[in-house]
């Protein structure tokens, strides 16, 4: 077991917030709560540290403009390595029944960019590196790595969880951002509604010959979406999510012949492909946890909630999680209790309503290019058409998703 920042002489670490789980949601959680001046200790049964390579890494996330201000707001961004960061300037979406793409510009929707594509070491070293410089100004603030959780219950007053080395730490609060086999959501008896799509993504980065002009592309077929996502050096990361029998095909070709197949799928759009570094894949699943809040717990990111990738809002999904719960904390007087009842309830009932959305968005579109790809590019078309209601009014697209998927 590691200690970071912080020796305790004492056998316990007492705390206001204990996060278990230091992945991008809960670095960013510790964060934000560290900057409330509230005691955080943050766990993980892993090393999340990141040391930065020269080499692209193959696994990148298209972050919203809401996601990269907040990221500024809490001293993150200003870590960030911006020149391996490219903007997202337009969309198009391509489905197989016309060679003209449904396109959305940022100008289009009032905006100077419709996001940003960044590195997974990028960000994480970032999110390290703001927690450092935080915690090398306030004792109380605690990261214990490689340090697996053993126990975790309830007492009168607070929540106690039990690591190996029989370390204990006593919370207020208990953060779950363990991810999507969270420990802490099956502690709490928490369970998932579970949707197994049987596809996998196949994720690599290659250089492409014509200029990518900024532009995030995405062809939609029947259980099979391939999006080329621009990066700086004339670069671009595949994301190619098909079935798991397809991508077994896929991830035994040489990366040659992948490249030349992207080549096929995309239409020769940015011309010939060169491979740049490895290709990794990831099982598919939407996941959902049946309640966001046990006693003294809260679920964030994918613990609470596991979506397609189709529509690049995981991630952001889970920051937008912290950030209501940030945002609930600076109403709270300064003897109240972070695991207090009503306030947790607060947190739920803020949450769901966005989580849901975005679980119909990403299985409706999957299901509606399945079906009907006409019909696919029709919704979509409105939903570009509107323009800033895409990202502004998620409510909007919902209902649009559910009658045409209904229809
Ligand atoms: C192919 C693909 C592409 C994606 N693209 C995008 C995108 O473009 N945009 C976007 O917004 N999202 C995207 N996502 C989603 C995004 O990757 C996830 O939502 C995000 O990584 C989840 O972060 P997290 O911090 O919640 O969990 P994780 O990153 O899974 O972190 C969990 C942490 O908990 C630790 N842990 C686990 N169990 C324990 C335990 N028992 N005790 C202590 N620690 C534990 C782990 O070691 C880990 O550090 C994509 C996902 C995939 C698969």
């Amino acid at each position: 077991m590691t200690h970071h920042f912080f020796q305790s002489e004492d056998e316990s670490i007492n705390t206001d917030i204990a996060i278990v789980g230091s992945g991008l949601v809960g670095l960013s959680a510790a964060i934000a709560f560290a900057q409330q001046g509230k005691r955080v200790a943050l766990i993980d049964a892993k090393n999340s540290l990141i040391t930065l390579k020269n080499a692209w890494d193959a696994r990148v996330y298209a972050l919203t403009p809401e996601t990269e201000n907040w990221l500024t707001s809490i001293g993150v961004w200003a870590h960030v390595d911006v020149s391996r960061v490219n903007p997202i300037n337009t969309m198009h979406i391509f489905d197989e029944a016309s060679e003209q793409p449904l396109s959305l510009r940022d100008e289009d929707a009032n905006l100077p960019k419709l996001g940003v594509i960044i590195e997974n070491q990028n960000l994480m070293h970032a999110l390290w590196q703001q927690l450092k410089t935080l915690a090398a100004e306030n004792e109380s603030v605690v990261m214990i790595t490689d340090a697996a959780c053993k126990t975790l219950h309830n007492t009168q007053n607070n929540i106690a969880l039990g690591l190996a080395n029989n370390h204990p730490v006593n919370a207020d609060l208990m953060v779950a951002a363990d991810g999507v086999d969270s420990w802490v959501r099956t502690q709490a008896n928490i369970g998932v509604i579970k949707k197994d799509f049987h596809q996998t993504a196949v994720v690599g980065n290659f250089l492409v010959e014509k200029p990518h002009q900024n532009i995030a592309r995405q062809w939609f077929r029947p259980h099979d979406v391939l999006a080329l996502l621009p990066l700086p050096e004339n670069m671009v990361s595949i994301v190619w999510s098909v079935s798991t029998e397809r991508a077994a095909e896929l991830l035994a070709l040489s990366s040659e012949d992948l490249a030349h197949l992207v080549h096929e799928h995309s239409r020769g759009i940015l011309g010939k492909l060169k491979p740049v570094g490895t290709t990794q894949a990831f099982a598919l699943n939407q996941q959902t946890a049946t309640q966001l809040i046990a006693e003294r717990t809260v679920l964030m990111g994918d613990a609470a909630h596991q979506i397609h990738p189709m529509a690049g809002q995981g991630v952001n999904l889970g920051f937008r999680d912290v950030m209501q719960l940030a945002l609930l904390a600076t109403k709270f007087h300064a003897m109240q209790n972070m695991g207090d009842k009503a306030f947790l309830r607060q947190y739920e009932r803020a949450r769901k309503a966005d989580i849901l959305t975005m679980n119909q968005l990403t299985s409706g579109l999957d299901a509606l290019f399945a079906t009907d790809s006409r019909m696919a590019k029709k919704v979509t078309g409105k939903i570009i058409s509107k323009g800033l209601q895409v990202l502004n009014s998620q409510t909007y697209l919902k209902k649009l998703l559910i009658q045409q998927v209904a229809a």
